[in-house]
């Protein structure tokens, strides 16, 4: 009989945390408890991949009715109703926390819905006032947008922010240039907000594949979404009135710049940017960051390690420098995706409770970017690859038929970056339509260690976009 009321507490029920108390208690009869503040299924399905997704499935249809009549159809222009749809996302996303709860029950899994903090390396206290005790605690709590150190910040929105909006704004300004940043430019540009985006360095998208990344800032600027790179924001006032430029006037405001009731989203933003410019947006929109939720669970006084930016240190098992205690997913900030969170939850469950000492293999991550065109990627960019050793580029960059039929100017980009002492294909990048569903089939052929001759031998399916992946015959540079 063990001493302690579970075999293991997980605190909080995001991707990584359900995933591995669900498999704990299911698969190997531990007695496992889990404590969440919020909503079950955390930032993934409540505010993260989900909902997005589905926004980026609404913003697509932008172009459908144009793109139908090219093909013969007689179909008007329609208009997009947010509120239809906000409504449909919010039973959806209530209907999949249901989901979510009932798993864990299914597994066996006791649950709270209570915020956690550790007390010792084996207490966790719950914002109820009940203490429990666990043989091993995982903590899994994710992370959070932050908005800059900027005063009126607070007048921003965040990614949190944008699913819960009453209305869409007319124009926007998205501060960013990361995924999230890019993504939303997108969506809110379908669904017919102008949108300007203003992100401080040379060009969006860091880190990854600098073609890739090119072509991506192409498309979103020929779909009218203004953006900047080398400009950032410098000031922000709440706007109202108009000044004798034209210009919405800053209102009066607090010491610091800012009506004392004021958020996000409750009118006109007067910003002034690093170009000198200064213009009036009906929101903006910081993706400008995230920081993992390491704050007051007691850390400190275990002497839990934590980085610059708060996220818990873990070795390859996930195990913090007290043995009792796991960290896992956005909270240790290695790979931010869902499906890492989860395969970490799993190598945690195989590591302490299978018997089978598992670490988590964060080598050739398949990724994508929903931005339209979409951006899949695996695998090292050219940037990376030639830093490494002597690589063979091969690309190709053309109009895909069924777009080029409707007179749109979109362009696919097919890349594949291959060793020149192995052959062996070291990235792929593909930015077109569906870029994130080709990129998961040929994420495995590089996990495997494919070689170019290997896509070469593979016979192509026509006519499809994706047979360029396998019928480049010469490389267009070698570095
Ligand atoms: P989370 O899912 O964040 O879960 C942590 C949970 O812990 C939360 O529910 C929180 O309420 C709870 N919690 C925090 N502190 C406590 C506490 N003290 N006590 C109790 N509960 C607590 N990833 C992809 O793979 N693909 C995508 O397309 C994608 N899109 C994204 C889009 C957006 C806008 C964002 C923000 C993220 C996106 N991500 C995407 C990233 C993905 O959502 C995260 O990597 C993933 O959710 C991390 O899972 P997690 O279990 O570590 O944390």
């Amino acid at each position: 009989m063990s001493d302690f009321d579970y075999d293991l507490f997980v605190i909080g029920g995001g991707s990584g945390g359900v995933r591995a108390a669900r498999v704990a208690a299911g698969e190997t009869g531990a007695k496992v408890a889990l404590a969440e503040e919020d909503r079950y299924g955390g930032t993934c399905v409540i505010r993260g991949c989900v909902p997005k997704k589905l926004m980026v499935f609404a913003s697509e249809y932008a172009h459908a009715p144009a793109e139908a009549r090219a093909y013969g159809w007689d179909i008007p222009d329609g208009t997009f109703n947010w509120s239809d749809f906000r409504g449909k996302l919010e039973a959806e996303l209530d209907r999949l926390e249901g989901v979510y709860r009932k798993l864990l029950a299914g597994s066996g899994v006791e649950t709270f819905d209570a915020r956690a903090r550790l007390k010792d390396a084996h207490t966790v206290e719950l914002s109820t006032g009940e203490v429990k005790t666990a043989k091993h605690i995982l903590i899994a709590t994710g992370g959070r947008p932050v908005r800059p150190d900027l005063p009126n910040a607070h007048l921003g929105m965040v990614s949190d922010d944008i699913f819960h909006l009453d209305a869409l704004p007319k124009s926007v300004l998205i501060i960013g240039g990361g995924y999230i940043a890019c993504e939303f430019a997108c969506i809110l540009n379908g669904l017919g907000v102008e949108v300007t985006q203003y992100y401080r360095g040379a060009q969006i998208l860091r880190g990854f594949d600098e073609e890739a990344r090119g072509l991506i800032a192409e498309s979103m600027k020929q779909r009218g979404i203004d953006l900047h790179v080398g400009t950032d924001i410098v000031e922000m006032h709440r706007a109202t009135g108009t000044d004798e430029d034209g210009m919405t006037a800053p209102v009066e405001v607090d010491q610091y710049g800012a009506h004392p009731e004021d958020g996000p989203g409750n009118g006109p933003i007067r910003v002034k940017a690093t170009n000198g410019n200064t213009r009036v947006f009906d929101a903006v929109f910081f993706a400008t960051g995230r920081k993992p939720n390491s704050d007051d669970l007691g850390l400190e006084e275990l002497g839990i390690e934590t980085g610059r930016n708060g996220q818990i240190t873990v070795d390859g098992y996930s195990q913090t420098k007290v043995p009792s205690v796991y960290a896992i997913g956005d909270v240790t900030d290695r790979v931010n995706l869902t499906p890492v969170a989860i395969r970490e939850g799993m190598a945690f469950v195989e590591t302490v409770f299978k018997g089978n000492p598992t670490e988590v293999d964060h080598e050739l991550i398949p990724s994508a970017v929903f931005t339209q065109p979409e951006l899949g990627t695996v695998g090292l960019t050219e940037e990376q690859a030639r830093d490494q050793e002597q690589i063979e580029v091969y690309c190709s960059s053309f109009r895909p038929m069924q777009t080029a039929f409707a007179e749109r100017p979109d362009r696919v980009l097919m890349k594949l970056i291959v060793s020149k002492a192995t052959r062996k294909v070291l990235g792929c990048h593909i930015v077109a339509p569906g870029a994130g569903e080709l990129i998961q089939l040929a994420g495995i052929a590089v996990k495997m260690g494919a070689t170019k001759e290997d896509f070469d031998r593979t016979v192509a399916v026509h006519p499809t976009m994706s047979e360029e992946i396998v019928t480049m015959r010469n490389p267009v540079r070698s570095a």
